[in-house]
């Protein structure tokens, strides 16, 4: 596989490499720069269109009737070759991205992971024989839902991909993909691999281009039947409602102000690193990222001076430079970030701690540092909205209740992290967080293919990854025969 290429990147539908409708292309930005380094094709509502007549007529045809054991194998040679071109795929993310080579290069190996899980479960998606009526014979089929459109954002285009794609093929679905029009480089990429991998045109289209115009005519194509997003908040209500409109379900993955609870009697030692990296990891562009640390008062002082330190030697610096996070995506998160910070400034809460920028960064890239400040007001915007950016709020807490009801105390709900020794203590809490997935003495799950993930408030609704996705990514249909 080649480096990243000059000429545009174009859509995949129907097994083609296509230009947009109207020839329009949107340029890349690389986020360490500033500068242009591709262009991809500007999808169009007529490219949608086309991109889901191509799916429609994949489950017509070879796709639809391709066993799941066949599919399944597709899948795995898929990964195989995602795998076989890491190194490629790695430096195309990087760059598109602005994210360090090693995260890179992790994210390239857990989307192969994707498909090679999904690959594996396709034929182990069964149904049910239900005991009925003397005479009758019943039983439940799982079916796909049909053509499933997906969209996703640009914090991690491959791994999105893949964990949303790769379920949808895995139960027969024909699907349609619209990343994020500031990073989706490697997702062009992988769906060509994909045609390598023997997967017949049209089961797998991507359109690139912008949301309001390539993402809203695929919400809104009355030929999708089902619609997996994953993105913000504000654009997920959107979504959801595109969703109604066509009477079509949704799962929604959206964002996230997740806490990390740390008792006076946890292993600080082994919680300080997780605590760091938790929100300095990708800039802080994580919707799992932990970006609230809640301390128990009487070690509030100590321990928080020891992130203090942390983050001071944290260092951001180019993918190549590999260090602890890269730049922000573009200007406006850039401007976000920087709102968050003078906000918080203006209203006298403690700046403890800034990390790092490497010496000889490009002049034009969207640099931020690692910033800590608290103790946060409970009700400050820093303490209950999305930074989306490497800002940690520290906030004590008195007891077991405060805790929990401070990690509850948003409108998100998408993981938590709680750090005791006391094992009574780890199960209450871990039952009380209203949230998709709790970490007990760590956090995050070195992708977690396998786990399902998922939120609750604003985080979102519906599961991805692990065996749930192959559930949401079909649906049943109950038979029920009288032969007397
Ligand atoms: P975004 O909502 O702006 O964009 C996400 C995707 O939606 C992009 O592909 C975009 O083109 C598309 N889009 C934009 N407007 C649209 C519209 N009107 N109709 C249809 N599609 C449209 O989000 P972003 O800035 O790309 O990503 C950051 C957000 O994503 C954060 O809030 C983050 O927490 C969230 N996120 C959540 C998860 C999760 O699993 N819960 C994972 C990653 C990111």
């Amino acid at each position: 596989m080649n480096a990243p290429q000059s000429a545009p990147y174009q859509h995949l539908v129907d097994g083609r490499s296509v230009a947009a409708s109207t020839g329009e292309t949107l340029p890349m930005i690389d986020p360490s720069t500033g500068a242009v380094f591709a262009h991809i094709a500007a999808g169009t509502a007529d490219d949608i269109d086309r991109a889901v007549r191509a799916a429609q007529a994949a489950l017509d045809g070879t796709w639809g009737r391709t066993p799941a054991a066949e599919r399944g194998r597709i899948l795995q040679k898929l990964g195989r070759l995602i795998e076989d071109n890491v190194e490629a795929l790695a430096w195309i993310e990087a760059q598109d991205t602005g994210k360090t080579i090693t995260v890179a290069r992790n994210d390239i190996r857990v989307t192969a992971r994707y498909f090679d899980f999904y690959g594996a479960a396709a034929d182990k998606l069964h149904g049910q024989v239900i005991p009925f009526l003397d005479g009758y014979s019943v039983s439940v089929l799982r079916e796909p839902h049909g053509v499933t459109g997906h969209i996703v954002p640009w914090n991690y285009p491959a791994q999105q991909m893949g964990r949303t794609i790769a379920p949808a093929l895995a139960a027969g679905n024909a699907a349609v993909l619209k990343p994020s029009e500031d990073a989706c480089l490697s997702c062009v990429r992988i769906a060509a691999l994909a045609l390598e991998a023997g997967l017949p045109p049209g089961a797998l289209n991507v359109v690139t281009g912008l949301g309001e115009i390539a993402g809203a005519a695929l919400t809104s194509h009355p030929g999708v039947n089902f619609i997996s997003f994953t993105g913000s908040t504000e654009v997920g209500q959107l979504v959801q409602a595109a969703a109604a409109r066509n009477h079509v379900p949704c799962v929604l993955e959206l964002g996230g102000k997740s806490p990390q609870l740390i008792f006076s009697d946890a292993d600080l030692d082994a919680a300080l690193p997780f605590v760091v990296r938790a929100i300095v990891q990708n800039t802080g562009q994580t919707c799992s990222a932990g970006s609230r640390l809640l301390v128990q008062k009487d070690i509030y002082e100590t321990f928080v001076a020891r992130v203090a330190d942390a983050f001071r030697k944290t260092r951001v610096g180019t993918p190549a430079m590999d260090l602890d996070c890269g730049p922000l995506m573009n200007a406006t998160q850039l401007g976000r970030v920087q709102k968050f910070v003078a906000d918080a400034l203006a209203s006298g809460i403690p700046l403890l701690a800034e990390g790092l920028l490497a010496d000889g960064l490009p002049s034009g890239g969207y640099w931020t540092k690692p910033t800590l400040f608290g103790p946060v007001p409970r009700d400050h915007a820093l303490a209950c909205n999305e930074v989306f950016g490497p800002v940690l709020a520290a906030m004590p807490f008195d007891d077991e209740a405060d805790a929990i009801r401070l990690a509850n105390a948003t409108d998100f709900g998408l993981v938590g992290s709680v750090w005791t020794r006391d094992g009574d203590r780890q199960q209450r809490v871990a039952k009380r967080m209203r949230c998709g997935q709790v970490f007990i003495n760590c956090y995050g799950a070195a992708g977690g293919v396998e786990l399902p993930f998922g939120g609750v408030k604003k985080s979102g609704h519906g599961r991805e990854k692990g065996f749930l996705a192959l559930e949401h990514m079909s649906i049943t249909k109950t038979v029920i025969h009288r032969h007397g």
